[in-house]
C-alpha cells in the first residue's frame, strides 16, 4: 500500500511550505495512495483550476486504516492523560505556527475569504487546545454509597476507534472540533474529509504526526464516502461515529450504526430564523444580520435562513439590510471579499431555485438575484421581502447568500413560525425586552439561541442541534461524551 510521494500538489504556488498540501492519504503514521492508486482532482471554486490530485481509496484501504487505527488503541488509551494532552497541545502549537498557509490551503479548496480562512483556522486550533487541557480531568466519579460496605464509582472509559467524517463548509473545524474530543477521551480515529476539501484535512495530519501523535491514532482516509464509510459502518471495531453534514446523509448512517450499535453524533442541517421585534436596536440588528446570512458566503449551518421582522419596524428593516447587503463585495477567497465563490454548480443552482420560487409566489427583490459576473461559482447577495410562507426558501436550507423576509404581527406568530421547522440548531432573537428574551428563549425549539448578537460558537460551548439538526454535542466537556462510555463499579470492602 506504500506508494512514493508524488510531492506537493502544484496548485498551492504561495505556501512558506508547500510540504502541507499533501495528496497522499494517512493511514497508520504512512502517506498511501491506496491499493487502487486512484486519485481525485480537486478544483478551486473561485477559478475552476485544478489544485491538485488526492488519494481515492477504497473499500479495502479503509479496513486496513480501520486496522491501524484498533492496533494503535490499547497504547493510546492506556497513554497517561497528560501525555495525550500535550501531544494535541503541540498540534494545537503548530496550527498556530502555520496559521497562513493553512489558510491558504483552506481558502484555494473551499473558496471562503482568506479573512474568514484565518479566522476558521484559530477557530479549529482552539478546540485541540480546549480538548488538550480537558483530557487531564478526572474521569472517575465517587458515588455516595447506597450499600452497606461498598464502595461504588463511575469511571468513564473511551469507547474504542471512532470514525469522523466532516462536511466541506468548515473543512479544519469540523475536523479538530470531533478529533480533539476523540483523542483526549483515548480513543483513535479515521477521519473522511469532504472530498471538495481534503486537502486542510490532510494538512492537519501532517501537522498532527509533527507533533507526536503515534502512528495509527489519526488517519485520514480520502476517497468515495460510500464505499469508504460504509465499511467502517459495518465495522463492529468503529465505536463512535460523528457526522457533520446534511440531514440526508445523517439519517443514512443512523440507520446503519443500528447493525452494530454505535454511538452517533449527528450535526446536521439547520434553517436559522433571525426574529427582529420592534424594540430591537436597529442598527445592531442589522449589523448581526448580514454577518448571520452571509458569512462563509451563507454556506454556514448557522446562516439565517428566514427573517421574520415585527410589522412596525419591517420597512425600515429591509431597506437597511438590502443596503448593507448590496454593498458586499464578492469576489475570490484570496483577495479578501466579503462573499466568495459557492462550492459547486449544484448549490448557485439551489439559490436560483428559491429566488425564482419566492418570486413566482409573491416575493419583491429588494437587491441581487442573480449570478455573479466574477465567475460560474458567484452569486449576488440577495433580499427578498414578503417572502409567503409556502416559499420553499422558508422551509429548505437554502446553504447561499439569499435571504428572505416576512413581517409579523404578534410575538406568538413569531415564534411559532420559527419553530415551523422540522430543523432546530440556532435562532436568532433581538429585542431589547428582557421578559420577552426569556419567553422567546424558552419558547424556541433549537439547541443554541442567540440573543442580540451572531458569534455564539467557541470550544467551551455545547454545539449541536433539537430535532432533525441532529443528536449530540460537540465542543465543551459534553464533546467527549460520544467518545466515552461509562463504567460503574462497585466494590465490597467488608
Ligand atoms: P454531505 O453531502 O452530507 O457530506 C458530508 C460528508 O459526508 C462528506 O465527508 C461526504 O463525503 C460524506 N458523505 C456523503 N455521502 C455519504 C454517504 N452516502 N455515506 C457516508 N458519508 C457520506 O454534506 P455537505 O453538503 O458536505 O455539507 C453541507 C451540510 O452540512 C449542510 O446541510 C449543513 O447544514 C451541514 N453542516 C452542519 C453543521 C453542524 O454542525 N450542524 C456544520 C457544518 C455543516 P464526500 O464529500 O466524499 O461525498
Amino acid at each position: 500500500m506504500l506508494q512514493p510521494d508524488p510531492g506537493p500538489a502544484r496548485g498551492f504556488p504561495d505556501l512558506d511550505r508547500p510540504e502541507l498540501a499533501r495528496g497522499l492519504a494517512y493511514v497508520g503514521g504512512a502517506w498511501v495512495a491506496g491499493a487502487r492508486r486512484a486519485s481525485l482532482s480537486v478544483t478551486d471554486p473561485a477559478t475552476g483550476a485544478t489544485l491538485g490530485e488526492v488519494a481515492r481509496l477504497d473499500a479495502a484501504d479503509a479496513c486496513a486504516a480501520l486496522e491501524a487505527a484498533h492496533g494503535a488503541w490499547g497504547a493510546w488509551a492506556a497513554m497517561l492523560p497528560q501525555d495525550r494532552g500535550a501531544i494535541l497541545r503541540r498540534w494545537f502549537e503548530a496550527m498556530r505556527e502555520h496559521r497562513e498557509d493553512l489558510a491558504r490551503i483552506m481558502t484555494a479548496e473551499q473558496g471562503k475569504p482568506i479573512s474568514e480562512a484565518r479566522g476558521e483556522i484559530d477557530y479549529a486550533a482552539s478546540f485541540l487546545e480546549f480538548y488538550a487541557e480537558e483530557a487531564r480531568r478526572p474521569n472517575i466519579e465517587g458515588i455516595t454509597s447506597h450499600l452497606p460496605d461498598a464502595e461504588v464509582e463511575l469511571w468513564r472509559e473511551p469507547v474504542g476507534v471512532a470514525a469522523l467524517i466532516t462536511p466541506w463548509n468548515f473543512p479544519s473545524a469540523m475536523l479538530t472540533r470531533k478529533a480533539g474530543a476523540a483523542l483526549a477521551a483515548g480513543c483513535t480515529v479515521l477521519a473522511h474529509p469532504a472530498s471538495q476539501t481534503p486537502y486542510s484535512a490532510l494538512a492537519l495530519a501532517e501537522l498532527g504526526e509533527r507533533a507526536g501523535l503515534p502512528a495509527g491514532v489519526f488517519n485520514v482516509v480520502t476517497g468515495d464516502a460510500p464505499e469508504i464509510v460504509g465499511a467502517w459502518m459495518q465495522d463492529s471495531r468503529v465505536r463512535a461515529v460523528s457526522f457533520t453534514g446534511s440531514t440526508r446523509v445523517g439519517r443514512l448512517l443512523y440507520a446503519r450504526g443500528a447493525d452494530t450499535i454505535k454511538r452517533l453524533v449527528l450535526e446536521l442541517g439547520g434553517h436559522a430564523p433571525f426574529l427582529v421585534f420592534e424594540d430591537a436596536d436597529m442598527d445592531r440588528a442589522v449589523a448581526e444580520a448580514v454577518k448571520a446570512k452571509f458569512a462563509t458566503s451563507g454556506q454556514d449551518c448557522l446562516g439565517a435562513n428566514r427573517f421574520l421582522v415585527a410589522r412596525a419596524v419591517h420597512d425600515g428593516f429591509c431597506a437597511r439590510f438590502a443596503e448593507a447587503a448590496a454593498a458586499l463585495r464578492v469576489g475570490a477567497g484570496a483577495d479578501d471579499p466579503d462573499i466568495g465563490p459557492l462550492i459547486d454548480e449544484a448549490a448557485v443552482r439551489k439559490q436560483e431555485e428559491h429566488v425564482r420560487d419566492a418570486l413566482d409566489r409573491g416575493a419583491r427583490l429588494l437587491c441581487g438575484g442573480a449570478r455573479h459576473r466574477a465567475g460560474p461559482l458567484f452569486y449576488q447577495p440577495t433580499v427578498l421581502a414578503d417572502v409567503p410562507w409556502d416559499a420553499r426558501i422558508m422551509h429548505e436550507e437554502t446553504f447561499g447568500p439569499v435571504a428572505a423576509i416576512a413581517a409579523f404581527d404578534t410575538e406568538a406568530e413569531a415564534v411559532a413560525r420559527a419553530n415551523d421547522t422540522e430543523y432546530g440548531l440556532v435562532a436568532y432573537l433581538h429585542t431589547q425586552d428582557p421578559r420577552r428574551i426569556y419567553r422567546a428563549s424558552r419558547a424556541m425549539r433549537f439547541g443554541m439561541v442567540a440573543v442580540n448578537r451572531t458569534k455564539v460558537t467557541g470550544a467551551p460551548i455545547p454545539f449541536g442541534g433539537m430535532k432533525q439538526s441532529g443528536l449530540g454535542r460537540e465542543g465543551s466537556r459534553l464533546g467527549l461524551e460520544a467518545f466515552t462510555e461509562v463504567k460503574y463499579v462497585c466494590r465490597d470492602w467488608a
